[in-house]
């Protein structure tokens, strides 16, 4: 990578960010295509969002991931919303077009790229179950909503949350998972991370047959899609959510068509270099 002083500049926001995988995704992608330019990590302090949003012009940043917990402030910080972004309140991407902001939200497209194009899933007509009721819960349903499910389902730990995110949005909130006859279950709670270990829900609600995806992606296999694939479920992580979120940003900033293959081996080797 040469970098000059015209080298064309993007990067993420969030806080914590230093484990980010963006910076290796996205620059392996620049040197792939040849293209002068890089993007670094920021870490922005809680309550700074907006103010780094709003830097971009001067400093002249073409391109912002927004991460946790800086996506609703970007929203509020920027000149013009997407669609999705609008109607999510969330902004996890921003694009400096001449002089002005706009903010996208790609997360939910992003997962629906990676069930179509890398495990041939069309949501057209199918019922959802989403576990979560937070930014990635509610990016989730938006798209599966658009993309024409016949139900979406929307189960929360905190019932008013899982209201006001399946109402606003075009979904259901549902006390129970286990009433819900569903063909694709989605965990969009943190529950399998290492600092949240379980299960997010009950395993006798999973059914063979059914596509469970889990948008956590470390560790790779988490003990609900354990628990999927032993019960005779296609079960699949949040890496190609990554990687395809990344993909429509990369898009957004440089106009390029994305090298998918080269994102997804940058992030599977940042993975396995992770400390
Ligand atoms: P968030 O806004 O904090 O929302 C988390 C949701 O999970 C909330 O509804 C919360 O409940 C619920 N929750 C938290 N702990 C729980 C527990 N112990 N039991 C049951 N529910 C619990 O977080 P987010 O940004 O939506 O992220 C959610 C997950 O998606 C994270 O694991 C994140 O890493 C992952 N994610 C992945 C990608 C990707 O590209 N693969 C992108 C975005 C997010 P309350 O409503 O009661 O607070």
């Amino acid at each position: 990578m040469r970098l000059s002083a015209s080298t064309r500049v993007a990067g993420v926001i969030g806080h914590p960010v230093r484990h980010s995988l963006s910076p290796a995704l996205h620059n392996a992608a620049f040197q792939a295509l040849d293209l002068d330019w890089a993007y670094l990590a920021f870490d922005v302090a809680p309550g700074e969002g907006a103010d780094a949003v709003r830097a971009m012009r001067a400093l002249g940043i073409e391109g912002l991931s927004v991460t946790m917990p800086h996506k609703e402030d970007a929203a509020g910080a920027v000149d013009r919303l997407s669609p999705a972004a609008e109607r999510l309140g969330a902004v996890n991407c921003v694009h400096l077009r001449g002089t002005e902001l706009v903010g996208e939200n790609v997360d939910g497209i992003g997962l629906l790229d990676a069930l179509r194009l890398d495990e041939g899933f069309s949501p057209r007509g199918t019922r959802c179950l989403v576990l979560g009721a937070g930014g990635a819960a509610r990016s989730v349903v938006l798209a599966l909503v658009e993309a024409g499910a016949a139900d979406v389902a929307v189960w929360g730990r905190t019932p008013e949350r899982a209201e006001a995110a399946a109402s606003s949005l075009g979904g259901r909130a549902v006390a129970d998972p286990a009433e819900v006859d569903y063909d694709v279950l989605v965990n969009a709670t943190p529950v399998g991370m290492p600092d949240s270990p379980g299960l997010p829900v009950d395993p006798a609600v999973l059914r063979a047959g059914t596509l469970v995806v889990d948008l956590i992606y470390h560790p790779p296999v988490t003990p609900l899609l354990e628990a999927a694939r032993a019960a005779g479920c296609v079960a699949v992580n949040g890496l190609g959510m990554l990687i395809h979120q990344a993909a429509h940003q990369f898009r957004l900033w440089t106009g390029e068509d994305p090298p998918l293959e080269v994102m997804s081996a940058a992030a599977a080797s940042a993975i396995a270099h992770r400390p």
